[in-house]
């Protein structure tokens, strides 16, 4: 057996490889420079050509552009009508910003559990958590892979709620043949540079809503309007006129960054074509080593994963989580872990949630890292980590 660099022995790489990273290429400096010597580095054509591009990628009637992922779930909300003394249901096995969004409008998030196989929201403990002052289901399609829509689409509409689906994992991936984006009442992007695809900072919300649509678009630009029909002033002010007729966010997109996302978005493709590749090797190497859990999906599901999460069988090991982390980490394998339940954290303690609220989300957390995913990996980096899990196995083994 191999000594674990931990322990003092070599490791299995000398280049330390991270759990993601963007793929930004000349061909994308070239479009982004492109438009900063243009005459709109924002609210240009370049944000109308990528809503217009995300909308027939995804097959949505609309998309909006915004400054983040974060921004797209707050507009979603708000287009929802989520005030205070609503609830929105989440999932707590996601980043904060799942559940920040219903906060931000006053409402209180309740978290439903996840299922132990797909470590995605269970439509069941959806249903069980709702109650009279319930608005909306956000469902994170938890490291790329869909959620159950057609459950929770049925749920939603037997309950008269509005179904946001959190895209941020998903881009390119498809639900009974068809792309994520038209499914839900709104769907929300994130374009991070750990995504699939990115413009830095940015985010999208698409939806096949004419009603959404337009109250999306005034809250990510200060509630402001110029369309005629929806000013107060019916008359002819003037070129110059427009009228504030709700409250709204500065959360729009710059047109460099839509020039890189729309640069990206060519390649979507391919990126999720190596992405898939790379799952499937992690998937059979993995499926023959008892002590690794791996995750299964649905087959409604034809993922572009954007995270690949091993789960340890701790009983099989004699290493707790942190020691299998902290090896990988010496053998130059710098894993994550998504996520830390969010009502963990010292402020949703503080509103009042406490630990137990979803057993099986607790346990996922407890036994999972994420391990490199992206699609820049050598097929040298591949089986590297593939060495690595195995060697910090072989060494933790029973
Ligand atoms: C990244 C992410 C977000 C937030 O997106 P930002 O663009 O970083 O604001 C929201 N939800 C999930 C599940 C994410 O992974």
């Amino acid at each position: 057996m191999e000594k674990l660099a931990i322990d003092g022995g070599i490791p299995v790489r000398n280049e330390k490889i991270y759990y993601g990273r963007q793929w930004v290429d000349k061909d994308d400096v070239q479009a982004v420079s492109q438009v900063l010597t243009s005459d709109f580095i924002t609210c240009g054509p370049k944000v109308e050509e990528l809503e217009r591009v995300l909308a027939e990628q995804t097959e949505a009637k609309y998309a909006v552009a915004v400054s983040n992922g974060t921004a797209a779930l707050h507009c979603a909300c708000i287009a929802a009508g989520i005030g205070a003394g609503d609830e929105v249901i989440t999932t707590p096995l996601t980043f904060a910003a799942s559940a920040n969004c219903a906060l931000y409008c006053g409402a209180r998030p309740v978290f439903a559990d996840v299922d132990l196989l797909t470590y995605n929201i269970d439509p069941a403990s959806i249903e069980e958590h709702i109650t009279n002052k319930t608005k909306a289901v956000v469902a994170v399609d938890f490291t790329g892979q869909s959620v159950k829509i057609k459950e929770i689409r049925e749920i939603c509409d037997r309950h008269h709620l509005i179904f946001i689906e959190d895209a941020a994992h998903s881009i390119g991936t498809k639900y009974c043949g068809r792309p994520i984006g038209s499914l839900a009442d709104m769907t929300c992007f994130s374009f991070h540079p750990v995504k699939t695809v990115t413009s830095g900072e940015g985010g999208a919300i698409t939806t096949n809503c004419k009603e959404l649509y337009k109250k999306l678009t005034l809250a990510h630009t200060h509630g402001i309007t110029r369309e005629e029909n929806l000013m107060e002033e019916a008359y002819y002010q003037g070129a110059w006129y427009y009228e504030q007729i709700s409250l709204g966010f500065n959360y729009r997109m710059t047109d460099f960054q839509a020039a890189l996302l729309l640069n990206q978005l060519n390649k979507l493709g391919e990126f999720s074509a190596r992405r898939k590749e790379i799952v499937s090797k992690y998937n059979e190497a993995f499926s023959q080593i008892p002590e690794i859990i791996i995750q299964e999906e649905i087959p409604e599901s034809d993922s572009c994963r954007h995270l690949y999460i091993i789960r340890l069988d701790l009983q099989k090991l004699s290493c707790t989580r942190r020691e299998f982390f902290d090896a990988m980490s010496a053998e130059n394998i710098q894993c994550q872990v998504h996520y830390i339940p969010v009502y963990w954290f010292p402020y949703y303690k503080g509103l009042g949630y406490k630990k137990g609220l979803c057993p099986v989300a607790e346990e996922i957390y407890q036994t999972i890292m994420s391990i490199p995913l992206y699609p820049r990996m050598k097929d040298q980096d591949v089986a590297d980590v593939i060495q690595a899990v195995k060697k910090v196995v072989e060494n933790y083994r029973k």
